[in-house]
């Protein structure tokens, strides 16, 4: 079902009069393409980094559920828990239409009411946990295989070709990943307007001034 605009949310507003706003520049607050897509390519190349070492692994060592594992991990956080736990208390998700038109997820489908309250205790730990598996087990993964390629090297019979390719996999992995880390905590969450997210920078001040432009947070965000 299509969702209608929310209103008092001037990141939902195609009218919102931005060019003469304190906080132009100041938040991630208006939809920027090209940053989007920047994004979306890290994220992409993230999973199937993870993915492919879920495969190499899998296959030297016979544990064929980490593929599928790994896989419908990721779809059903970023399908459906993410968008309600986190992205449901976002301004972006404010706006009109049935997929969410953000720099994150975009494209994802809303499925969940939004929620201009800032997100429970319970919502944040439930995120924590969902977002650290399918960014921590690919590691997980890596250090099972290595520990295999150990135990064969103790046997005298490495596969050369696995501990290659996992060696280069992981090396990548970590690569994105810290460039990754680098672009959120370096910069992205001290600007980012979904202030419910655990990992968000953004000072005080500026959260104020962000809550004043938009009274429908605002009024929920002062009676939570
Ligand atoms: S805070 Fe609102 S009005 Fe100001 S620049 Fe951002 S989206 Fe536009
Ligand atoms: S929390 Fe991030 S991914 Fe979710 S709607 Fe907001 S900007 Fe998009």
């Amino acid at each position: 079902m299509k969702s209608e605009r929310v209103p008092g949310i001037c990141v939902a507003d195609p009218d919102a009069d931005c060019d003469n706003c304190s906080l132009k520049d100041r938040l991630l607050c208006r939809f920027e393409k090209t940053f989007a897509n920047k994004f979306l390519l890290g994220n992409i190349t993230y999973r199937v980094l993870a993915t492919a070492i879920a495969f190499v692994v899998g296959f030297h060592t016979d544990q064929w559920w980490m593929v599928p594992f790994y896989v419908g991990f990721v779809l059903l956080t970023f399908l459906i828990v993410e968008p309600r736990l986190l992205c449901s208390h976002c301004p972006y998700y404010a706006k009109e239409g049935r997929t969410l038109q953000c720099w994150g997820l975009r494209g994802m489908p809303k499925l969940w009411k939004f929620h201009p309250e800032p997100a429970s205790t319970s919502e944040k730990r439930a995120m924590l946990i969902f977002g650290g598996i399918i960014d921590i087990t690919p590691l997980a993964f890596s250090l099972y295989g290595f520990y295999v390629l150990v135990l064969d090297w103790l046997t005298g019979s490495v596969d050369y070709i696995i501990l290659t390719t996992l060696g280069g996999l992981t090396l990548i992995f970590l690569l994105v990943a810290a460039s990754f880390d680098k672009m959120l905590r370096g910069g992205t969450c001290k600007i980012c307007t979904n202030f419910s997210c655990t990992m968000n920078k953004v000072p005080e001040d500026l959260r104020k001034e962000f809550l004043e432009k938009n009274p429908t947070m605002k009024e929920a965000w002062d009676n939570a």
